[in-house]
């Protein structure tokens, strides 16, 4: 696999040599309810990301681990970026990589809290880097990955450390995942105006979790949307 965590400068110009496509995974340090390790976000970028990388040789970034959880914050551990903190840091890391010859980057976000930002990142370094070509992914926006999830576990279980992402985590990091620490409840993610942020998330949802009971998931779900997650994202690589 081609790590660039793990490549010499001179590996990294020899494959720009002959390619120039790179995969960025994007999460996130924020609670996932009483249950989920806060790396979730990082963790399910990264596991599509190598995957990704590993079906196509195309070259895999380290993880940025930190991201937009403004609305997370009253949860212990909790790590946020500013919204325009995180717009001029994808800003920076993109500009770095065009500037060596990267021109296409599939970015795998993990936290929706950051596509904004990303969105903002991508205008504005759009400006500047003629010929560079950016893709994003997201397994629980993406109509075909999500579908798997809504088979396996039914609907409703998408959002924030609900089955949909706890099933990923059992998938690839269980020792993160302690079922045991649930209450056995639903936490319906109920329809406002009123825009979320840390001044009524915590009140709407105490422990963390956004929708249906978490202890629905299973392993095998997870797998089955990390396996559709990387294989969507095999096809865009290969179909630029
Ligand atoms: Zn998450």
């Amino acid at each position: 696999m081609n790590l660039l965590a793990e490549m010499s400068w001179l590996q990294v110009k020899e494959y720009l040599a002959r390619d120039d496509r790179l995969i960025l995974p994007l999460g996130s340090t924020e609670e996932h309810g009483p249950h989920l390790g806060l790396g979730t976000d990082s963790l399910e970028a990264d596991a599509i990301a190598r995957g990704a990388g590993e079906a196509t040789g195309v070259v895999v970034a380290p993880t940025l681990n930190y991201g937009m959880a403004l609305a997370l914050m009253e949860f212990a551990g909790t790590v946020a970026l500013r919204p325009t903190t995180l717009i001029a840091v994808l800003e920076d890391v993109l500009r770095s990589f065009y500037r060596h010859g990267f021109r296409r980057v599939l970015v795998v976000n993990g936290h929706g809290g950051n596509t904004p930002a990303l969105a903002s990142a991508a205008q504005l370094v759009a400006q500047d880097c003629a010929g560079l070509r950016l893709k994003h992914f997201e397994w629980w926006t993406d109509a075909e990955a999500y579908r798997v999830v809504i088979e396996m576990l039914g609907e409703q279980t998408g959002s924030h450390a609900s089955p949909g992402e706890t099933a990923f985590m059992l998938a690839i990091c269980p020792r993160a995942v302690r079922l045991d620490l649930l209450r056995g409840r639903d936490a319906p993610v109920q329809p406002s105006r009123e825009m979320t942020t840390v001044q009524n998330f915590a009140q709407k949802y105490p422990d963390g979790i956004m929708g249906r009971d978490p202890g629905y998931a299973t392993p095998e779900a997870g797998a089955a949307v990390l396996a559709k997650s990387v294989e969507i994202c095999a096809r865009e690589l290969r179909a630029w």
